[in-house]
């Protein structure tokens, strides 16, 4: 753990083993944090903030810069050890590092000049302006599927504000974000990033009650996301959700073959399908549906599974069997309802240690089945045909979740109403996946709450204050007595 600028196992008495999901080979251990050791974290948070939140705009973007500096210099060695630890292969790594490092000089650039502004009065002599301030420590919760991405998009734009943070890494992925701090925080002052490795229960929810946290910056699944809101609704905290998704594509039938069948592989398989944004719905338009989905079961059949770490590798594991096993129940549920699997969905023969699922294309499904309801998070793409383009908008919608959608066409009327209709927080048009540091990331309906990057996503770890001087400070006629 990273506790007050000093590496430690706190008052943990036992360890967390990390393997990896490739080998099932043990990678290293790490303390298992206490409720005692989420405590000293805050406390040292709390004393470095009143510093820090003082700290000239220009020097936190400064020490930002050299965080990210400091990770390019160990980039490589940081990508390989992303790899051992999480599975997915290295040039997904690769982004997922430079999106850490970019993000890291993206906010140091945006909150050099963010203090507020100034509005004109609302009463003669009154000087009015709202300040931007940082709330404190803020907690940054963060999974295993992209650990390193996902604390840049907290942790960069929280300290860039003026907050500290406390970070709890997954306890699946703990070893790259140690890693992170080890090479890039040390210029810090002591306190400014403490991480606190463990469990949820243990030390996630000391976090989340902490009086001192006024701040959860979570991305993970629904079921704990509801638990946090829960536990810290009460406390009147600022929460930050980013939580599931089951993201739908629709396929006009106007595309190319080739576009539409490797831009869906790309946005369902990466990393396993271990993407909240990964597309888990496929609607293909029924003139087109039955040559697409041969063309896309060869396409996929053909993908070479193995470890990251090894060039040509296009899938890497899931991250652990009971992911798997949940992917493998919906499948047999879905083929028991009459589901038809064109490809994968089995283990692969010659994989037999590591937690590899060969990558499935369904076909016959319907929305009574788990697999077209429930996030499934692994490497399957079930399809069903529309008919017009309102059944397909509509079958697109009919989900709790309202992450990420996307639309293959080159037809703008087909674009209007899709961006539109669709309720979801990121709509992607002929390029799924992708992200803009300078464009908000984040979820509607039961996806979550608040949003990453961008202005928005500095925002979020801002808190406002209106502030009413009258310079002159005269008695007034409207004080009493009245008239
Ligand atoms: P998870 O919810 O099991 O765990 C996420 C983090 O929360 C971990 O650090 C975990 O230790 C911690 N945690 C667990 N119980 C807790 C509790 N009671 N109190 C406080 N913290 C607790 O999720 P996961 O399996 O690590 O990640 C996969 C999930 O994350 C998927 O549902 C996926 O859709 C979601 N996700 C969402 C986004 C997004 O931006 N919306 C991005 C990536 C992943």
């Amino acid at each position: 753990m990273y506790i007050n600028g000093r590496f430690t196992s706190g008052s943990a008495t036992e360890q967390i083993e990390i393997i990896n999901p490739a080998t099932e080979e043990l990678l290293d251990q790490v303390p298992r944090g206490t409720a005692q050791d989420a405590q000293a974290a805050v406390q040292a948070a709390r004393n470095a903030f009143e510093d820090w939140r003082r700290t000239p705009a220009s020097e936190r973007a400064a020490a930002l810069h050299q965080i990210a500096a400091g990770i390019r210099a160990e980039h490589d060695r940081i990508v390989r050890l992303l790899t051992r630890e999480e599975g997915k292969p290295i040039p997904e790594n690769e982004e997922e590092l430079w999106w850490f490092e970019e993000t890291f000089d993206y906010y140091a650039e945006l909150a050099r000049h963010e203090r507020g502004r100034v509005i004109p009065p609302g009463d003669p002599g009154q000087f009015n302006f709202v300040l931007k301030e940082p709330y404190g420590v803020v907690a940054c919760i963060v999974p295993w599927n992209y650990p390193l991405l996902l604390l840049a998009w907290k942790m960069a734009p929280a300290l860039a504000a003026g907050n500290t943070v406390v970070i709890k890494p997954s306890e699946l992925t703990p070893l790259s974000t140690l890693e992170v701090v080890r090479a890039a925080c040390s210029h810090l002052p002591p306190g400014v990033v403490n991480v606190v490795t463990g469990y949820g229960p243990e030390v996630g929810e000391s976090l989340v009650l902490h009086p001192q946290v006024p701040v959860v910056a979570f991305t993970g699944s629904l079921a704990v996301g509801q638990r946090i809101a829960t536990l810290a609704g009460p406390m009147m905290k600022k929460l930050h959700l980013e939580l599931g998704g089951k993201d739908p594509m629709v396929i006009a039938p106007d595309v190319g073959m080739d576009m539409a069948v490797s831009g869906l592989a790309y946005a369902a398989l990466i990393n396993a399908g271990q993407v909240c944004t990964s597309t888990e719905r496929v609607y293909v338009h029924e003139s087109i549906y039955g040559q697409f989905s041969e063309e896309l079961a060869d396409f996929v059949s053909k993908l070479r599974l193995g470890d990251g770490l090894q060039a040509g590798t296009d899938l890497g594991p899931m991250i652990r069997n009971p992911f798997r096993e949940k992917v493998e129940g919906q499948l047999s549920d879905a083929v028991a309802a009459g589901a038809r699997i064109l490809t994968g969905g089995q283990r692969p023969a010659g994989l037999e240690r590591g937690f590899f699922l060969r990558p499935a294309v369904v076909t016959g499904v319907d929305h009574s089945m788990r697999l077209m309801r429930e996030e499934t998070f692994g490497p399957v793409i079930p399809m069903m045909p529309y008919g017009d383009f309102d059944e397909a908008i509509r079958l697109a919608n009919d989900s709790v979740y309202g992450l990420g959608a996307s639309l293959m066409t080159h037809d703008a009327r087909l674009v209007k109403r899709f961006f539109e209709d669709v309720k979801a927080g990121t709509i992607w048009i002929n390029d799924p996946l992708t992200d803009n540091f300078a464009g908000p990331f984040g979820g509607m309906k039961m996806s979550g709450q608040g949003r990453e990057l961008g202005q928005e996503g500095l925002d979020e770890y801002h808190e406002m204050k209106h502030v009413h001087w009258d310079v002159e400070g005269d008695v007034k006629d409207y004080w009493y007595p009245y008239p």
